[in-house]
């Protein structure tokens, strides 16, 4: 399989390249040539498989390169051992009413970026190899807060890897400090950022695009790479867990052979949603691709009127890792939408540089609302959402998934369409304590890690294992630096 970018149709890489690259020369998206389609037994042959062999068969299509012992070498130090605190990885749970929610949280860090931070490092590592790279790739991330662990439990000790993460000294919450600063591992450092998130991104964007710095790293034998949402290598692992959860509910005999289900996904890159959809184009019986979004709902609009645009205010909500303007894996839809018309992408692409906005023809957009349901929620209705599923069906949800559980509500509200529905659920309720607690009308709230205890004694469910341990961590990284001068722990790592 090779890739090529979705601003230029005719590049060619390998899929070692596409992944060690990230993005293509033209700042386009690298994207499998063709999408491989699954053989119509796929459901019934992977019902009976484990997570981990799930993944071999899945992936064994898009990486060629890779030797299927190499790719269950992976999947098993990625999903496998005591990584995942559950044996199904991505459990699906049953709810009232034909919904169903898909787990994405059991991972070391307990929210979903852990599905596809797990594997990366590995697919990273053996590409660097297989494209004989010598250097080694220093990993730099800005990070509002989840990103940043699940990239330091991915790429902990990882061969051929440094990783540095930045994060915004009093932009995160107490609890995803502890999760950072007490990282294990022999190639990580951690290091705050005196300003907000922005400052530390544009401050790593500043240590990628300097010339000096890259001809000092060269010199020491290392080169810059990122580990974003737009890397293939982070969209590839996600595809897995649609046709997971698919097999999960055929097994249970929840779904007969071949029976479509919708999805909802709560979107904030279009990254996760992205999956679902390669999923459903490779076979795996899906009908609606529900999006939702919070109070940043550019996406809820584009859908429905197929117009971007993010000049609009941006809001901080409870459901922090969707405050998102732009969406950077929308490019790869819009290449698919279009038919994959490389020249109409980057002119979409180069009016959003430019103005902040476009509009896409209408034979897109019909396509889009064909495949699409977009909906939003604000920060009220998400605690209302959190009550009512505690309330009604004892299931303790975060904001992030309540978003998605509030837009499955209205998609059935408006369109009377009862198909099976699986809600992606992307974080522990536990990593977001406070607004849960809030949620459930409980003002007197612990600090700190013991807010964890006061969760779980309010509503019996255990603290997940990994947040549980913070308490008696050793807090290893210290430093913070000023936004000038985020180069020398990056140099001083390198050493
Ligand atoms: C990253 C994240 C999302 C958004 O996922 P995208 O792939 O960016 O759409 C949603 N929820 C949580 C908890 C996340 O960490």
């Amino acid at each position: 399989m090779n890739y090529l970018s979705t601003r230029e149709k005719d590049l060619r890489m390998s899929a070692a390249q596409a992944i060690v690259k990230g993005l293509a020369p033209d700042g386009g998206l690298l994207t499998p040539a063709v999408l491989p389609r699954l053989p119509a037994s796929a459901m019934e042959t992977m019902k009976d498989m484990s997570y981990q062999q799930r993944v071999v068969y899945m992936l064994n299509s898009f990486l060629d390169g890779f030797s299927s012992s190499e790719l269950t070498a992976y999947a098993s130090s990625a999903y496998g051992g005591q990584k995942f605190s559950h044996p199904d990885v991505a459990p699906v749970h049953k709810l009232d009413h034909g919904a169903y929610c898909l787990e994405l949280w059991h991972g070391p860090t307990c929210a979903f970026k852990d599905m596809a931070l797990q594997m990366l490092p590995h697919l990273l590592s053996a590409s660097l190899n297989k494209c004989d790279e010598k250097k080694t790739a220093c990993i730099l991330v800005a990070t509002s807060g989840d990103t940043g662990k699940a990239a330091l439990e991915g790429f902990r000790d990882v061969d051929k890897t440094k990783i540095l993460v930045f994060y915004p000294k009093d932009g995160v919450s107490d609890i995803q400090e502890l999760q950072m600063v007490t990282q294990e591992g022999g190639n990580v450092g951690v290091c705050a950022v005196t300003g907000n998130f922005d400052d530390a991104q544009t401050g790593v964007k500043r240590i990628f695009s300097s010339q000096g710095m890259a001809v000092e790293l060269e010199e020491r034998g290392y080169f810059l790479s990122s580990a974003n949402s737009i890397n293939w290598g982070r969209v590839l692992p996600q595809i897995v867990y649609y046709a997971s959860a698919y097999c999960d509910l055929l097994k249970k005999g929840e779904v007969d052979r071949g029976q479509e289900i919708n999805i909802c996904v709560p979107t904030g890159n279009f990254g996760n949603i992205l999956a679902a959809y390669y999923a459903r184009e490779m076979g795996v019986p899906i009908k609606k691709l529900i999006c939702a979004s919070n109070q940043n709902n550019v996406l809820t609009d584009f859908i429905n009127t197929g117009i971007y645009d993010r000049n609009r205010t941006f809001y901080n909500t409870i459901s922090p890792s969707m405050d998102i303007l732009i969406s950077s894996n929308l490019e790869r839809m819009l290449f698919e939408l279009s038919g994959r018309d490389d020249k109409l992408v980057r002119d979409y692409m180069a009016q959003l540089g430019e103005h902040g906005s476009y509009r896409v023809g209408t034979a897109i957009r019909s396509k889009l609302q064909q495949l699409f349901y977009a909906g939003c929620c604000d920060d009220r209705q998400t605690m209302e959402t959190i009550a009512k599923m505690w309330k009604e069906q004892e299931y303790l949800i975060d904001p992030h998934t309540a978003v998605a559980f509030h837009v499955l509500e209205a998609y059935r509200a408006d369109t009377g369409d009862e198909t099976p529905a699986v809600v992606v659920s992307t974080a522990s309720p536990f990593k977001f304590c406070s607004s849960v607690l809030t949620a459930l009308g409980v003002r007197e709230q612990r600090s700190g890690v013991d807010i964890l205890e006061q969760l779980a004694e309010i509503t019996g469910v255990p603290v997940p294992a990994p947040l549980a341990r913070l308490k008696n961590r050793h807090r290893r990284f210290t430093q913070v630096v000023e936004k000038d001068d985020m180069a020398s722990p990056v140099l001083d790592m390198l050493k």
